[in-house]
């Protein structure tokens, strides 16, 4: 018996490499969702809605008053690494945008079937495109309001193997509800409605007030007891608010941690807002909390993950300190007494 022949090696066809890289920004609905808000907040918008079927996994929506996608650009809006938002390698270490990689829209494409809807400023009329395996299949003018609408249908549907590792309908709709209320608290300036299988579950008004956000996500007695955090450490600017220890959760999803106004998933980000509260939480339970951090651009490198999970920070103890720190500050002026230190 001869062993087996080595395999050659080969370049992959373009199909199979869009599959593979679309597996990495597209995980589950909710990274859909993600990267379509993304979308929509770096073109601008003021309006966003977002609505979406059966946890996303039938449909997801998102509509948006920003400037739109010229009409001579939208076929290359899905082109993988094509991106209006950086042209440079220097651009690269100064990314304003939420998105900048230019996979986002291809790695969908290659996922689900979409149709954009799209206006851009100054056109007399929209676009429509349809996508069927990546490819457009249908493209037209029709009349449309200023902004884009995407919409992903049947996501996975082609994709059988990932479609078993996603949880229930139920599990998926949670995880973009609970996005879209991270995603709220982050833009107060943006009117976000969100419909999860033609129900209203989340509305904003848009005014900029980040107490009104809070309200509209927490509820308006919630939002009344907040406290403001406000406070400067080591060049990081902490504002937001934080409720008072009364007020607390089973788990650390009512915590809310933005870095230069993006929002972040950092387990020693969310670790500091707790220990803020030290033992003024009975066990087990976690504060509700939106707080945004500013601090230089250098110190913080955005472009470590295609699904933008994680921001890696220069000095990550010291954005961690100044977080507590604020939040500390915040509520020892709300409750002076019970900071008293025994013995003293
Ligand atoms: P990226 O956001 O990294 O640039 P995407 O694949 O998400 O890559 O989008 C590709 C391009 O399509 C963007 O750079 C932008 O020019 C355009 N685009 C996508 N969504 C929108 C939108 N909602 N409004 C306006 N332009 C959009
Ligand atoms: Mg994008």
């Amino acid at each position: 018996l001869s062993p087996p022949p080595v395999p050659a090696i080969r370049v992959l066809p373009p199909e199979v490499a869009a599959r593979i890289a679309a597996g990495e920004v597209v995980e589950r609905p909710v990274s859909v969702v993600r990267e379509l808000l993304d979308n929509a907040i770096d073109a601008g918008a003021t309006r966003i809605s977002l609505a979406f079927d059966d946890g996303g996994l039938s449909r997801i929506e998102v509509s948006d008053d920003g400037r739109g996608i010229p009409p001579g650009d939208v076929e290359l809006a899905f082109e993988r690494h094509a991106t209006s938002k950086i042209a440079s390698i220097e651009d690269l270490h100064r990314v304003h945008t939420l998105g900048f990689r230019g996979e986002a829209l291809p790695s969908i494409a290659a996922a689900a079937d979409v149709e954009v809807l799209t206006r851009a400023r100054g056109e007399p009329v929209g676009v429509f495109l349809a996508l069927v395996n990546g490819r457009p299949v249908r493209r037209m003018a029709r009349p449309a309001p200023e902004g884009t609408t995407i919409t992903v249908r049947d996501l996975f549907a082609r994709v059988p193997a990932r479609r078993k590792f996603l949880g229930s309908p139920a599990a998926e709709a949670r995880a973009i509800t609970t996005l879209a209320m991270h995603y709220a608290l982050a833009y107060p300036g943006i009117a976000f409605q969100v419909v999860n299988s033609g129900r209203r579950i989340l509305a904003t008004s848009g005014d900029d007030d980040m107490r009104h956000a809070f309200a509209a996500v927490y509820g308006a007695e919630i939002a009344r007891q907040v406290l403001e955090v406000d406070d400067c450490d080591g060049g990081v600017a902490v504002t937001g608010l934080a409720a008072p220890p009364s007020i607390h959760r089973g788990n650390r999803g009512g915590i809310s941690v933005f870095v230069n106004g993006r929002w972040v998933q950092s387990r020693p980000l969310l670790f500091a807002v707790v220990e803020a509260y030290q033992s003024q939480l009975p066990v087990g339970r976690f504060p509700l909390a939106a707080l945004h951090l500013r601090l230089p651009e250098d110190d913080v490198d955005v472009n470590v993950h295609p699904a933008k999970a994680e921001v890696r920070f220069r000095d990550e103890r010291r954005v961690a300190r100044a977080l507590r720190h604020a939040v500390r500050a915040a509520l020892e002026a709300a409750a002076p007494v019970t900071w008293v230190v025994p013995g003293h």
